[in-house]
């Protein structure tokens, strides 16, 4: 390795130590980075955390000629072929890094850009919050994999010149030279878009009350994730604007088990073996069972920053039952979320 590549390696690895620890733009083994040199695009290997990129070797080298050999032919299922051995498997959005011609790629879950991108009108926010001299472009919802990588690709060849590409209820990729480039566009769009979230109730820390099923439930120790439950407004919105994103259902399941009371969550559930690992109570607060792990916790405080940014009495556009179904049953994220336990 020559010393160009060097530097570059070493700044992707504190790049990603830095954002990783942000919860505003990385939520536990969410988002991935990657670079290219010569033939090899070194991407993030799934279920990872880029938080842990200084201490770990997250990143796994792919043969870069072979992936764009499939994409000119249109065959965006392909497997990525790894140079060398590794244990570990490349991010089921390789293809997302290939497509880009940028020496730099990086794929977030930003909240700021997320709370848009779950709204109706996103696009046309966009086009007045966003500095024309940006080149982007905008695709709707498609599952993480060939048929993301397949709409992406359209997006390309359609604008060439394009550095940020705009996921429908799922992210932003942004494309660059080196870091400082793609750090900068980041810092700009999330500038242009921030949102201001809904202060927090002062309410007192959630108890367990009287209820048959409270010995197999702990307070989240959250005080955001809390509002959830605390919040009428964010609380209303649990029913029909849970499935907004991939992550959020593959890690936190199809739908919120939320309810008015204890006794109502106990009509529902009593004589049940298996109950909900994560119970809001309305008024009472948010719980979870022991078992509720950090990939989880992270996943619920980013559910929790995406709802608090959005705009009262307009409804944040979910997925679809389909959309959500063909999440669930899919085999690579089920791989991703077992690793991230
Ligand atoms: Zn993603």
């Amino acid at each position: 390795m020559n010393g160009i590549s060097d530097t570059l390696r070493t700044s992707v690895i504190e790049y990603c130590s830095t954002i990783g620890t942000d919860p505003l733009l990385v939520q536990g083994a969410g988002g991935n980075v990657s670079w290219k040199e010569e033939n090899t695009l070194w991407v993030k290997a799934s279920g990872t955390w880029l938080a842990e990129s200084a201490e770990k070797d997250i990143f796994v080298p792919v043969d870069l000629p072979h992936l764009r050999t499939a994409i000119e032919t249109g065959d965006f299922s392909v497997t990525p072929r790894l140079r060398g051995e590794s244990a570990l498997r490349p991010s089921i959005e390789t293809l997302l890094h290939a497509l880009m011609p940028h020496r730099v790629v990086v794929h977030l879950h930003a909240i700021e850009i997320l709370a848009h991108l779950v709204r109706v009108n996103c696009h046309t926010d966009f086009l007045s919050l966003l500095d024309p001299s940006i080149q982007w472009a905008m695709v709707d919802y498609h599952k993480p994999g060939p048929a993301l990588a397949s709409a992406v690709g359209t997006a390309l060849t359609q604008n060439p010149n394009i550095e940020v590409i705009f996921l429908r209820n799922h992210g932003v990729v942004m494309g660059g030279a080196n870091i400082a480039e793609v750090s900068q566009m980041l810092d700009r769009l999330t500038a242009a878009l921030a949102t201001v979230p809904v202060g927090l109730c002062n309410q007192p820390r959630p108890s367990l009350t009287e209820s048959s099923h409270c010995d197999q439930y702990i307070p989240a120790e959250d005080a955001n994730v809390q509002q959830l439950a605390l919040n009428a407004e964010l609380f209303n919105r649990l029913a029909s604007q849970w499935a907004l994103y991939p992550d959020h259902v593959v890690f936190l399941g199809a739908k919120a088990y939320a309810y008015t009371t204890w006794e109502a969550f106990g009509e529902e559930h009593n004589g049940k073996q298996e109950l909900p690992e994560l119970v809001f109570i309305l008024g009472n607060g948010v719980f979870v069972k022991p078992s509720f792990n950090k990939a989880k916790s992270a996943q619920l405080r980013c559910y929790y920053d995406v709802l608090a940014r959005q705009i009262p009495c307009l409804p944040a556009e979910g997925l679809t039952p389909a959309q959500i179904a063909e999440l669930l049953n899919w085999d690579a994220e089920q791989y991703r979320m077992n690793l991230s336990k």
